[in-house]
């Protein structure tokens, strides 16, 4: 199993729109974060989660011509509003997408024509819909998912495990049961927004106690904002913890072995 962040940012992405901060003017490729999206590969089988505004680009320099299936965390608009973009890829087998029943429902309403029923002759992408519920695995693409609540504001929303592998983003808690279900990792994938507290998300310390506590082999943040460069943050971050950055592949050589 191949792991490649297709894009590492906060909702904004990095640079932000208009902001002229060292963050948004650095060269470093590091520094350029797109909307946070994971990509999940063995063999020809592809899944992402999520599917933002930059889902496009990302498909584009990732090179993908095929991608099984989606797997939403949540119905917010960094997360999904790249659904259109499924379309090129949809065409000629269909695209499988997991969420739970309220962020489908949102993505009817968000998205009516991507859902109305039969073929029909138009460029509609062609989606078929699956229930997801947390703490009930669930197979897609021939892989073993675990979907996982996590607290994210006034929302709930999922995390998702994948063998020894698990991607976590906007969350300012984790419960004690997904936290049981999150031990044993090689490597996390971890929401890590920035430095002052924010009422949904991790801030960097708060996502270290956590990390921590998790005990993953590798813990990688994610869904980080403009506040601060890759260099700056990864030199602050204890052993065991690094900032992510798009185009970072995770390699589970193991991952057949593993299963859950
Ligand atoms: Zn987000
Ligand atoms: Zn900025
Ligand atoms: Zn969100």
């Amino acid at each position: 199993m191949r792991l490649t962040v297709l894009g590492c940012g906060t909702s904004t992405g990095v640079p932000v729109i208009g902001c002229s901060c060292p963050v948004c003017r650095s060269t470093d490729p590091r520094d350029r974060r797109l909307r946070t999206s994971l990509l999940i590969e063995e063999g020809s089988r592809r899944l992402v989660i999520d599917s933002g505004p930059d889902f496009r680009a990302q498909a584009l320099r990732q090179a993908l011509d095929t991608v099984d299936g989606v797997l939403y965390t949540h119905g917010h608009a960094d997360h999904v509003l790249g659904l259109d973009d499924l379309r090129p890829l949809s065409f000629r087998r269909g695209i499988d997408i997991w969420a739970e029943k309220n962020v489908l429902e949102q993505l009817n309403r968000m998205f009516p024509y991507a859902f109305v029923p039969g073929d029909g002759m138009n460029s509609r992408p062609k989606l078929r819909e699956h229930v997801i519920q947390e703490g009930e695995r669930f197979e897609a693409s021939g892989f073993e998912i675990l979907p996982l609540r996590v607290v994210h504001g006034k929302d709930s929303i999922l995390g998702f495990r994948v063998g020894r592998a698990a991607w976590i983003t906007d969350c300012n808690e984790i419960p004690q049961v997904s936290q049981d279900l999150l031990k044993g990792l090689d490597v996390l994938f971890l929401d890590g927004l920035q430095e002052r507290s924010h009422p949904t998300h991790f801030n960097f310390e708060q996502a270290v106690v956590m990390a921590q506590k998790l005990g993953a082999g590798q813990t990688y943040l994610i869904h980080i904002g403009h506040e601060i460069r890759y260099k700056d943050l990864l030199k602050r971050l204890p052993a065991g913890i690094e900032p992510a950055w798009d185009g970072l592949t995770w390699e589970d050589k193991k991952a057949k072995k593993n299963r859950l």
